[in-house]
């Protein structure tokens, strides 16, 4: 079984927050139903100056946040608002159309987090929108590393995390270096991202600047962390269908794309406002002449 180890890329996003995206890549568009992975920070900065992500429209996808260090605060056109603090997950389901806010408090100085995107499979494309958060997950201590069971089964415990393909994330974390060996699922493709500290998988060391990611018919895996590491593990059965991903929103044709964009730029009640968010909303860019539909 071979692993593939594909180099990241830097971002930026809100006012000035550079992250690394991790997914989607040239190699690898999806793991399973996971179609997007930005790592932000760990990072300080000076209070009033964190993430501010101004009002966007999402449909065709859930958002899923995991907070590691610091907070944010959501706000949606649903009329959610909700702190994400350290060990918990925000999830927010698009489906049909939402727009949301992610703002650091202005007392805020750190941030460190991973947020992901889940694409729906074509029976839940354009469910009504939600919004759900889960300050507490399935922990278990094994093999001296604590285990984090994010979305999915994983080492006996079930994640509460509502989610509408068979999809697996696990946060991994070492105080102490410590090796594990992983029994996977054969009908799984997995990636693994290194969020802090260092981490050998099979023997072989993944850095910051790339992520791993497996094909189907891996049945196990062996990691050592370094002292003081986490990373981030993610899977899933292959996506049924061909997506395609444009600005904030998943589609399967660039028609419902563009027709959403419109929608956007024309304020159509499809994206309602978020009322709290003090300052203007995102504007969407053009829509390109060309987008690549792979069928
Ligand atoms: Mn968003």
């Amino acid at each position: 079984m071979t692993l593939e180890f594909i180099p990241l890329r830097q971002a930026v996003i809100g006012q000035d927050t550079t992250i690394v995206r991790a997914l989607p890549s040239r190699q690898r568009k999806t793991i399973g139903a996971w179609c997007f992975l930005d790592h932000a920070g760990p990072v300080s900065f000076i209070a009033g100056q964190g993430l501010d992500v101004g009002p966007h429209p999402h449909i065709g996808l859930q958002t899923f946040t995991w907070m590691i260090e610091g907070s944010v605060m959501h706000s949606d056109s649903l009329g959610n608002e909700q702190l994400i603090t350290p060990k918990q997950v925000n999830l927010m389901t698009a489906g049909y159309g939402i727009t949301h806010s992610e703002v650091a408090p202005a007392s805020e100085t750190k941030m460190h987090a991973a947020q992901l995107w889940i694409a729906l499979p074509d029976t839940h494309l354009t469910i009504p929108p939600a919004f759900e958060h889960y300050p507490e997950l399935p922990l278990i201590h094994h093999d001296n590393l604590d285990f984090t069971v994010l979305v999915g089964q994983f080492l006996g415990k079930t994640s509460p995390v509502n989610v509408y393909s068979s999809l697996v994330g696990v946060d991994i974390a070492s105080k102490e270096g410590a090796s594990t060996t992983l029994n996977l699922n054969p009908d799984f493709e997995y990636g693994i991202l290194l969020l802090e500290g260092s981490v050998m998988i099979n023997g072989q060391p993944l850095t910051m600047q790339e992520m791993m990611a497996s094909s189907t018919g891996l049945t196990e895996l062996t990691l050592s962390l370094g002292a003081n590491s986490r990373i981030l593990l993610i899977g899933g059965t292959p996506f049924e269908s061909s997506i395609l991903i444009w600005w904030n929103f998943v589609g399967r044709h660039a028609d419902e794309l563009k027709q959403a964009r419109e929608q956007w730029a024309n304020h159509d009640p499809r994206f309602a406002d978020v009322l709290s968010y003090q300052g203007e909303r995102l504007t969407a860019p053009a829509f390109p002449e060309h987008i690549k539909e792979n069928k």
